[in-house]
């Protein structure tokens, strides 16, 4: 049986029973923290509660969850190695860059025919996380992920989408790619791994449910792509009956197999310092691990959704997206 890396190590497939494709633990910018969270950011708490949140979305029976923080919003693999060893949670974490506009410094002058002329930087660094490990961890990345988020993507963010695709080529890694659905960033992304020999079966556009757009939704998974159904809790961005009248929508269409769920939730945000605990529960009170397990399966299946339509979302799509590709080097 084929494995997928995890932070405690290799898993099999069959195992990773009920997943949510798009959840991080923590989302942060280091240098926010080391130098302004004194006040509101105490690792060991911070940890705990993880780590408590993690088993109470494992009591209600999810199994896995699929961690897409890279570089950009805060990847810190020792710290996850602390949690999931604290937690019978399967975590599968990733590589890549969360970059809207501007390319980091650290790769603007190294690569093809720039001031230090080598081969793509970041296809030779994400592509050492997912073969050797990150850094010293022993921690494997299984998949990759970019961002696309404005219309057009600047010079910089196409670099790194197409950088990614190499690696994927490289690797046979899968690719989560956060698009914009108000600007169907989702087409820019399947233009440009189309163009690089991504297989695009691999490929999971993130916050495609931000759209209600079925014309968009249904272009996007006849390509082959999945379709990320992950933001459930974030109303401010399409609210919660609407992501579900789509799926309903979608799923009644046959596209039950090219739709994962998920919240995009974390147990702490930064962007928010010391009002995070206070303006959460009244900005977004949904926006935690538990909701979809509570309240959207129920009223999925309350709209039509069948049990094997949310087993195909839940359990059957994220073991394919995982499944190493035939002739893929993973
Ligand atoms: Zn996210």
């Amino acid at each position: 049986m084929a494995v997928v890396e995890t932070v405690r190590g290799p898993v099999d497939l069959g195992n990773l029973g009920q997943t949510l494709m798009h959840e991080h633990v923590f989302v942060l910018s280091t240098e926010h923290v080391q130098n302004y969270g004194s006040d509101w950011w105490d690792e060991e708490t911070m940890v705990a509660r993880a780590i408590d949140k993690l088993n109470a979305v494992y009591a209600k029976g999810i199994r896995t969850i699929v961690d897409p923080t890279v570089w950009g919003i805060g990847r810190d693999i020792p710290r996850m190695q602390r949690i999931a060893a604290q937690t019978q949670l399967n975590i599968i974490v990733a590589t890549g860059l969360y970059v809207y506009e501007e390319m980091p410094h650290q790769y603007s002058y190294r690569g093809p025919g720039l001031l230090i002329d080598i081969p793509e930087p970041m296809v030779t660094d994400f592509s050492r996380d997912i073969t050797q490990g990150i850094a010293d961890t022993g921690v494997k990345a299984a998949f990759l992920k970019c961002a696309l988020e404005t219309p057009e993507p600047t010079s910089g963010v196409e670099r790194i989408a197409r950088a990614i695709a190499r690696t994927h080529v490289e690797t046979g890694a899968p690719i989560t790619v956060h698009t914009s659905g108000p600007h169907q960033t989702g087409r820019i992304a399947v233009r440009i791994f189309r163009e690089e020999g991504v297989d695009l079966s691999k490929v999971m556009i993130g916050h495609a449910g931000d759209s209600n757009d079925l014309d968009y939704l249904t272009e996007l998974a006849d390509a082959g792509v999945l379709l990320g159904m992950d933001r459930f809790g974030l109303d401010l961005f399409n609210p919660g009956a609407e992501r579900i009248k789509t799926i309903v929508a979608l799923a009644s269409r046959g596209y039950a197999g090219s739709m994962v769920l998920a919240h995009d939730a974390n147990c702490f945000i930064d962007w928010f310092g010391a009002a995070h605990d206070q303006i959460r529960p009244v900005a977004a009170p949904n926006w935690h691990y538990e909701h979809i397990t509570d309240d959207v399966l129920p009223a999925l299946l309350a709209s039509g959704v069948t049990q094997d339509q949310i087993d195909t979302m839940m359990v059957e799509n994220p073991v394919r997206y995982f499944t190493p590709a035939k002739d893929g080097a993973s």
